[in-house]
């Protein structure tokens, strides 16, 4: 089975280790640079994006995360997550850094202006079945993407999911939901990737 890390600075790790096992990943949590070098994939978890970034800076993660995902290591960002995995943040706040790897434009707590939280059915492109069930809290919006990403679901007219080669991120919180299509999703291609395809 593929070794899935959880970046386990901040946020909701828990919820992302039981969704990563119930899809047949070994999954455990990532802290350290040494830690990181062991795993096959990393999920970016929710929670608040300038508290991830800064404590990835302070525990000396932000390097090498940025090494492993140019390198190709499959990363799926959620939320926060996403927002980590953006090549740039329309608004970032004071020493906000990300790792970078989807050439995608986000905008923070883009839906909580109008609409704290709420949960809406999202159809996304590779996930056959109903329509995921999308939790969005306080969730970022993708304000546009360059070439090389994929757009894989929409919401409202926004982007919510994005995939650039092995990094794919969703605006919304999966792990939260018991449906774990999308972290198969992500298993897959951790899967294709070990046996050298890319999915
Ligand atoms: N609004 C948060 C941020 O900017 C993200 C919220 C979440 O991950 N649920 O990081």
């Amino acid at each position: 089975a593929p070794v899935i890390g959880v970046l386990a600075l901040q946020g909701d790790v828990r919820e992302h280790l039981v969704a990563l096992a119930a899809a047949d990943a070994v999954a455990g949590p990532v802290r350290r640079p040494e830690e990181l070098a062991e795993v096959d994939g990393l999920v970016i978890p929710g929670g608040e994006s300038t508290t991830i970034s800064k404590l990835a800076v302070l525990f000396g993660l932000m390097e090498p995360l940025r090494a492993r995902v140019r390198a190709g290591m499959p990363v799926y960002g959620t939320c926060a997550g996403m927002i980590m995995l953006a090549d740039k943040i329309l608004d970032p706040r004071s020493g906000q850094e990300t790792v970078g790897g989807i050439d995608m434009i986000v905008r923070r707590n883009a839906f909580g202006r109008q609409n704290e939280s709420f949960e809406a059915a999202v159809e996304v492109k590779g996930v056959s079945g109903e329509p995921v069930e999308g939790v969005f809290i306080r969730a970022p919006w993708v304000e546009s993407v360059g070439a090389s990403a994929e757009v894989l679901a929409e919401h409202g007219g926004h982007i919510v999911a994005v995939r650039q080669g092995n990094a794919l991120a969703t605006s919304f919180h999966p792990e939260l939901t018991g449906d774990h299509r999308m972290h198969r999703l992500f298993t897959d291609m951790v899967r294709a990737d070990r046996r050298g395809e890319s999915l």
